[in-house]
């Protein structure tokens, strides 16, 4: 990344955690990715269980590997084959002491925007576990929510459309058709966080990297 762009980066993530201050949700800065799997480590003390949504962005920064080495216990609701199965891994997620996520989109005032199909994902971020850790590379930052929406049905649906095999407009043309397609939409729920009432529960790990998408 060009020296400018990651110093720019960096005042703009410095900008977010200062916002998400007063929303109470506690933001951290890392550096690289590497930095950012020491720091999601420190915020999980050993013999958790912890389990996660899905997201590129774990997958990226290797944090999913990393905590199979370690003592936790862990619930992979990704790794079931069977539908039922992964209904069940999604429903207990709900009782982890700690949920890792990506986010879609943080705005310059620190509100956390988030999509998804089902709702497990940000169900688990609004409710549930004790804590919970987002992880965003400088690439999700916007100004506003709108830009949030318009940068989530831009640029994160079409590639997450494919990476899942489905068939939405946005996945097949490029272009967001605000469809409601039973077993492929994808922003069923489009979720606004703006504050957090529960002391200390939300983290915002930002890297200065692009992750994820
Ligand atoms: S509403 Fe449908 S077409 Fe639009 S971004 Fe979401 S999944 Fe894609």
């Amino acid at each position: 990344m060009n020296e400018n762009v990651k110093k720019a980066n960096e005042i703009k993530i410095k900008t977010v955690i200062k916002n998400l201050e007063k929303r109470n949700m506690i933001g951290h800065y890392c550096e690289t990715k590497a930095e950012a799997v020491d720091v999601i480590k420190s915020l999980i003390p050993e013999g958790s269980a912890v389990s996660w949504g899905g997201s590129a962005t774990l997958d990226e920064i290797g944090i999913k590997t990393a905590l199979a080495e370690g003592n936790y216990s862990l619930n992979d609701p990704m790794k079931a084959t069977d539908p039922a199965e992964g209904l069940k891994a999604r429903k207990a997620a709900l009782q982890a002491d700690v949920f890792l996520s990506g986010l879609n989109a943080v705005t310059m005032d620190g509100e956390i925007v988030n999509i998804d199909g089902r709702g497990n994902r940000v169900a688990a971020i609004l409710f549930g576990p004790d804590k919970v850790v987002l992880i965003a590379g400088a690439n999700k930052i916007v100004l506003d929510e709108k830009d949030a929406v318009d940068r989530i049905r831009s640029d994160a649906c079409p590639p997450n459309a494919l990476r899942l095999g489905l068939q939405t407009p946005c996945a097949l043309t490029g272009v967001c058709k605000e469809c409601l397609l039973k077993g492929n939409t994808i922003c069923s729920h489009i979720v606004t966080t703006r504050f957090s009432m529960a002391e200390g529960r939300m983290h915002i790990v930002l890297v200065n990297e692009a992750l994820g998408f």
